[in-house]
């Protein structure tokens, strides 16, 4: 598998959430990424996952301003919940 750091997922990743849908993956190429907020409640600063279903490598961004608009998971047991579900990605933290 083609190993990219983190700095290269960032590097070429788009800076808007809408063009994710349309942009290939930095580790394998194929087209269309996923991502998901992950907030606290009262905050508008979070985290982010984002991540290739081809080849299930991601990245996690720590520190991000969650877009008014966006979907973010705030309570701690749907966190938890999403992350046990997604366990086979390959993050890159
Ligand atoms: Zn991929």
């Amino acid at each position: 598998m083609n190993n990219k750091t983190y700095f290269e997922w960032i590097k070429k990743l788009p800076q808007n959430d809408s063009l994710y849908l349309s942009s290939n993956c930095p580790a394998c190429g194929s087209k269309g990424l996923s991502y998901q907020y992950f907030g606290f409640e009262g905050s508008d600063i979070g985290w982010k996952i984002i991540w290739c279903n081809s080849c299930y490598s991601g990245v996690k961004i720590s520190r991000t301003k969650i877009p008014d608009e966006a979907n973010s998971i705030i309570d701690d047991k749907e966190q938890e919940l999403f992350l046990k579900t997604h366990a086979y990605l390959k993050l890159i933290l």
